[in-house]
């Protein structure tokens, strides 16, 4: 039976620390737990919000109606051939956890997303991704429930319309439904994917010419481990912003005044721009601002050096943004689901 507790302090559920409270709040332990969950809501006529490792969310509220933390687990092979397995992870599993599971068993797809937070269910959300690889690459399809009518649907990859950063269940169908458990196609055999950041250099650097598969985890768990702070230590929520995606005609016009701004092309109209790098030639890299700031190393991750509010930090969110808009002429939205 579900425990539901009342004006519950949350801050420990989310990576980023905030004081912040829920005003019910309940651990989901099996889809049972969810469907008593939907019936309390509707009898109760208050909303339900889904919490998975709160690695991904700031909380500037007290959060109406019922929170419900995803401890939903299991991790189950569903088919198996000679090429390929796919594989059932419920979506309470943590995220990390189930990568060191597919690399323990050799099976390509998830490995250059190693040590990323949160919860499988979180992970087609903004289609996660890191080291040239997101989880589109790998999905096969996800199984959803209604928050409203507790009906159960699957969604494949075009279903989902994952993008980058983005899917169907971060817009379109945003608070609607509960992801329950994904699919992954995992390959027995596959290319190993080492051209983006440092990973070929890293393994050279260790003596390594013919990596294995877990040498690739591995290695990217010490990169990340360098490059990101961690979050038990100082309270983060990853990357705060979004790279930009404009026209390259726009870009153009912006190279004559910033030749050294960085880009890479995603069509052949369109180029990508790091949102790192404008946010640290609009001068907060390693900047402090009381009790928040951009990280050192990493100008897109803010840090909450010492319980800050959630408006200290959205403050600091919007002195950023409209500098940058001053700056470049361009807008930065938030990678942070703001609750
Ligand atoms: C240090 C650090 C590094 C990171 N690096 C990366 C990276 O390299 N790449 C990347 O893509 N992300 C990265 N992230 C962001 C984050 O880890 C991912 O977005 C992750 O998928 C969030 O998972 P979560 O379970 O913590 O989600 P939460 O923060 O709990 O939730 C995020 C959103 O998803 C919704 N949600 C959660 N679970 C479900 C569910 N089962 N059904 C429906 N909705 C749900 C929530 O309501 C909320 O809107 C990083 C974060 C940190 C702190």
């Amino acid at each position: 039976m579900l425990k539901i507790e009342k004006n519950k302090n949350i801050k420990a559920y989310t990576t980023l620390q905030l004081s912040a409270r829920a005003e019910f709040f309940a651990i989901l332990k099996s889809k049972e737990d969810l469907q008593e969950a939907i019936v309390w809501s509707k009898k109760n006529k208050k909303p339900l919000f889904i919490l998975g490792g709160g690695s991904n969310v700031l909380i500037s509220q007290t959060v109406k109606g019922l929170t419900l933390k995803n401890e939903i687990k299991g991790i189950k092979v569903v088919e198996k051939n000679k090429d390929y397995i796919l594989v059932e992870a419920k979506s309470g599993e943590l995220w990390g956890d189930f990568v060191d599971w597919s690399v323990r068993h050799n099976w390509h797809g998830l490995e250059n997303l190693s040590l990323i937070y949160g919860t499988v269910g979180a992970a087609p959300m903004q289609n996660i991704g890191a080291y040239g690889v997101e989880i589109k690459d790998s999905f096969y399809h996800l199984h959803a429930i209604d928050l409203k009518s507790g009906q159960e649907r699957i969604f494949s990859g075009p279903d989902c319309h994952f993008a980058y950063r983005e899917s169907i269940f971060k817009n379109k169908l945003k608070g609607k439904y509960f992801i329950y458990a994904v699919t992954f196609k995992l390959q027995k055999m596959a290319t190993l994917q080492l051209d983006y950041g440092a990973i070929r250099a890293h393994l050279l650097e260790r003596g390594i010419k013919k990596p294995s598969l877990k040498n690739v985890s591995a290695t990217i768990k010490i990169i990340r481990t360098e490059k990101l702070p961690n979050p038990v230590k100082m309270p983060n929520a990853g990357s705060f912003f979004k790279n930009l995606e404009i026209s390259t005609i726009k870009f153009k016009a912006l190279q004559k005044k910033y030749p050294d701004m960085p880009s890479w092309p995603i069509s052949k109209t369109k180029v990508k721009i790091p949102a790192a790098w404008l946010i640290e030639t609009a001068g907060f890299k390693g900047k402090k601002f009381g009790a928040v700031g951009m990280h050192k190393n990493q100008a897109l991750v803010l840090i909450n050096y010492r319980r800050a509010s959630a408006r200290q930090v959205l403050n600091l969110v919007k002195k950023i943004k409209q500098t940058v808009k001053k700056s470049f002429g361009l807008d930065l939205h938030e990678e942070v689901n703001i609750i």
